[in-house]
């Protein structure tokens, strides 16, 4: 991973975070807001409680005064009842109002000295009421007393006091009220601008980091692609290395067989006492450097480019001449062959080389799964198969398949080996599939691997192709 898209990795996840928080801290902020609001309301309501109490005082006391002027004047009872309901009414009117503004000892005092204005004018009332009209004379000299005092203009001025200040109080709460609810809508705005920001953003990191992380997968895929490619130029290039080099030793080999003919003749027509015995020597190296060239003519039917068209083959030299080429590399442990081929399905329509690759990597695999295996044991069969097909059977002595690779063997690069390239049953199956056979393989029950696939069989009436000379070069 590159330090920037570290970076990345650990400033997304932080931002997620941070917008999170931000977005609990707006939530926290609109409930203070609606708590507020709710405050208002109360403040409204407490307001138009105390504007009513004021009002009902100021109802009560002048129907005191009315009920008290119409006693004086009639005499009748009913003004008389009147008068005393208006003053119990001042009274719990006075006591609610006191209760209502209670928090507010300002507000308290006001009221108190409207009791002491109220009560003292009542008082005057009261006395009014007791001497009634029989004594007009002293009632009409306290209501001159009572006109001096001017006790009613003070009632209703502290009344106006009162209803003066609590709507100033409630004006002002509601400016308070405005300016704080103005200062949250802003901050809250600020932060809801700043959680969708820092979301965007933490949005913006992780989809980089994805995109960063897709771009890193396949640039690793193609620097192991790169690196496959390499590695098969390479063989390809060894290949092309074998075919010059067993060109370039045919010549010598074809030096060596006749200057060994030609000493077999010279020690022949000489009078050497041991003739014999060079004789027979001289033969065994003619034999060895014609087992030589044979050699390098498989090797180079098997890397040359030049035929890939379908020849009627024998299966026998086929599988033969794989076994030969594959022997060579399995010298230090030698493994049990048997071939035990259908003689009737010999003849196959194919293309030699190929088929002789196919047969080479089973071979060849093979032999590498049975390499630690005390018992080393493979077995090569054919006999007829359905639609006039030859199905040959490779079977080993190694260990089986393995479970991690036994459903996708045939895919290009599937290998289990360290070394491995695991292109060798792709192409074996790519080549079988292209003479219209199949391959499949499976771990036997008693151990060990068991590929098969199936050849065309070549029909009795086609021509077969004269054997290769394994001299020539
Ligand atoms: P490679 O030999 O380079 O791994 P192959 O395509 O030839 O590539 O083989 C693919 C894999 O199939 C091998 O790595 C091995 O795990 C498995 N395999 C092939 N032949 C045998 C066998 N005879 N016994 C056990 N496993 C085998």
């Amino acid at each position: 991973m590159t330090r920037k898209s570290i970076a990345t990795a650990t400033h997304a996840p932080l931002l997620l975070g941070a917008t999170l928080l931000l977005f609990i801290v707006i939530a926290g902020a609109l409930f203070l807001n609606l708590m507020r609001l709710r405050d208002s309301f109360s403040w409204v309501q407490h307001t138009n409680d105390v504007l009513l109490a004021i009002s009902g005082i100021q109802r009560a006391v002048l129907e005191a005064e009315t009920n008290e002027r119409g006693y004086l004047l009639t005499g009748i009872e009913s003004y008389n009842e009147g008068y005393r309901r208006a003053h119990e009414a001042v009274g719990s009117r006075l006591d609610s109002l006191r209760a209502l503004v209670g928090d507010d000892p300002a507000h308290v005092a006001r009221v108190d000295e409207l009791r002491l204005f109220v009560d003292m004018r009542t008082a005057q009332l009261g006395r009014v009421i007791e001497l009634g009209p029989e004594r007009m004379r002293e009632a009409l000299d306290i209501l001159e007393q009572a006109r001096t005092d001017q006790l009613t203009e003070r009632v209703e001025a502290s009344l106006t006091t009162l209803t003066r200040v609590e709507q100033g109080l409630l004006t002002e709460r509601m400016h308070k009220h405005d300016r704080e609810s103005l200062a949250a809508a802003l901050i809250t705005a600020c932060l809801l601008i700043l959680a969708v920001g820092s979301a965007a953003i933490a949005a913006f990191l992780l989809e980089h980091q994805r995109a960063a992380a897709r771009q890193q997968e396949a640039d690793q895929r193609l620097q192991d692609l790169q690196a496959e490619l390499m590695r098969v130029a390479r063989l390809s290039t060894m290949g092309e290395m074998s075919s010059a080099l067993a060109h370039e030793l045919n010549q010598p080999l074809g030096a060596i067989t006749n200057y060994v003919q030609g000493s077999r003749r010279l020690i022949e027509a000489s009078s050497h006492p041991d003739k014999a015995r060079i004789g027979a020597a001289l033969d065994k190296a003619a034999q060895q450097t014609l087992r030589a060239g044979a050699v390098i003519q498989r090797l180079r039917d098997f890397v040359g480019r030049g035929e890939t068209d379908k020849s009627v083959e024998s299966l026998r030299a086929i599988a033969e001449d794989a076994l030969a080429l594959a022997s060579v590399v399995t010298r230090d442990r030698p493994v049990d062959v048997s071939l035990t081929l259908d003689p009737a399905t010999d003849r196959v329509l194919v293309d030699k080389v190929q088929v002789q690759q196919v047969f080479l990597n089973l071979i060849r695999n093979a032999f590498e799964a049975m390499r630690d295996e005390r018992e080393r044991r493979l077995t090569i069969a054919s006999h007829p198969a359905a639609g006039s097909m030859v199905e040959i059977v490779v079977a080993d002595t190694g260990p089986g398949l393995d479970a991690r690779i036994a459903e996708r063997m045939f895919q290009p690069f599937a290998t289990t080996k360290t070394d491995g390239m695991g292109i060798g049953l792709s192409i074996s199956q790519t080549i079988i599939q292209a003479h219209g056979g199949s391959i499949a393989a499976s771990t036997l029950p008693e151990g060990g691997t068991v590929f098969s696939f199936t050849l065309p069989r070549a029909d009795a009436e086609q021509q077969s192709v004269p054997a290769v000379d394994v001299a020539a070069g």
